[in-house]
């Protein structure tokens, strides 16, 4: 069986033990990662259709039927059931599925769509797919961990740029743009955010760019991501420096890089997600600038850059081997300055691989 139909026949045996009838997936990261179809998400009716028995099948408009034959797809020798200009898809649906108790939708699917669906099944509970889906999703095989590791190198080739580009008296928007052709010269086949946060610019988690000037004596925050041909994501932070930085924001860099590295040892299967959040948040608590550390540790990453499982209090899920997330604690002065480090990390069988290893250190440029 293909990697496709391998994944189909587990989100089937998934619906089924929670009694869900069918469920509807319409064009994205869910619809790639079932069937290997990127189909560009339209006003008109696309979806994979999966029922807890029988094949999975796809409708598509008649006009798109070519592209979606084009991709795996058509390979897989899936049944398209395909609707004219003037026809309902969601009534050829339900005219094709008969009644149903319980359907789910992927969660990204526009609201009309699912608006339509609930007009046409008015006796049926419909629910959210998200869940059923992120447990699949969560647990990257190996040819997906390969694909974010080729992603990881990619950004970290990118960072070992940055101090090329990074020159006071240049805006922040001009070493954006640098970079921007460097994530893409990288092999990256878009560029999903630049964020070159520059003085107080840094204290901001998603700054992206701006016509601030850089100037000595400034940190700056640099995050960077891009999706690679094959749909993997790439995000990775490194703090630098102009010239120098004072020593109260250099020891609070220290604790910061403590707390990060505490994190990534952390990791295993068996622990929870919101632990590793708790092991950096703990440490740079007792440090004195836990207050300062405002968002969760980390999310999950892989054909979206942020996915499940998010790595935050309160998610008491427990990590398996093949999750891949990130790990970014930052600490953020309002006004001021701020600092985060972030890697993407696979958990393998006794601990995280690391797929990014630029310096951690505050780089001075
Ligand atoms: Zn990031
Ligand atoms: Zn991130």
């Amino acid at each position: 069986m293909s990697k496709y139909g391998q994944r189909l026949a587990r989100l089937q045996s998934e619906i089924q033990s929670q009694g869900i009838d069918a469920i509807f997936i319409s064009p994205g990261p869910d619809l790639r990662y079932f069937t290997g179809y990127d189909a560009v998400p339209l006003e008109r009716l696309t979806a994979l259709v999966v029922q807890a028995q029988g094949d999975p099948m796809v409708i598509s408009p008649y006009l798109e039927k070519s592209a979606a034959l084009a991709s795996p797809i058509g390979e897989m020798g899936l049944e398209i059931l395909t609707w004219q200009e003037t026809e309902s898809p969601y009534r050829k649906i339900s005219q094709s599925l008969g009644k149903l108790s319980k359907y789910a939708v992927d969660g990204r699917m526009w609201a009309e769509k699912l608006i339509h669906f609930q007009s046409e099944f008015t006796k049926s509970q419909s629910v959210s797919g998200t869940d059923v889906i992120a447990n699949l999703r969560m647990v990257k095989d190996l040819e997906e961990i390969r694909s974010l590791q080729i992603a990881g190198l990619a950004i970290d080739q990118v960072h070992a740029q940055v101090p090329n580009f990074l020159k006071a008296g240049r805006t922040e928007r001009e070493v954006g743009s640098d970079i921007a052709n460097a994530i893409l010269a990288a092999g990256h086949k878009t560029v999903d955010f630049v964020i070159v946060g520059s003085g107080p610019n840094s204290a901001s988690p998603h700054h992206e760019v701006s016509d601030r000037i850089i100037q000595n004596g400034d940190v700056v925050v640099v995050d960077l991501g891009g999706t690679m041909p094959d749909g993997y994501c790439s995000d990775s932070t490194r703090t630098y420096a102009i010239g120098s930085a004072n020593e109260d924001y250099l020891a609070r860099f220290e604790i910061l890089h403590k707390a990060q590295q505490l994190a990534t040892q952390a990791v295993r299967p068996g622990v929870s997600c919101e632990s590793i959040d708790d092991v950096a948040r703990k440490y740079m608590t007792e440090h004195g600038i836990g207050d300062l550390f405002i968002h969760r540790i980390g999310h999950g990453i892989g054909l979206e850059t942020h996915e499940h499982p998010y790595m935050v209090s309160g998610n008491s899920k427990l990590i398996q081997e093949g999750f891949a997330f990130s790990i970014e604690p930052g600490f953020y002065e309002d006004g001021k300055s701020g600092a985060r480090i972030e890697d993407i990390v696979v958990c393998g069988t006794d601990g995280a691989i690391v797929l990014n290893n630029q310096p951690r250190e505050l780089f001075v440029v």
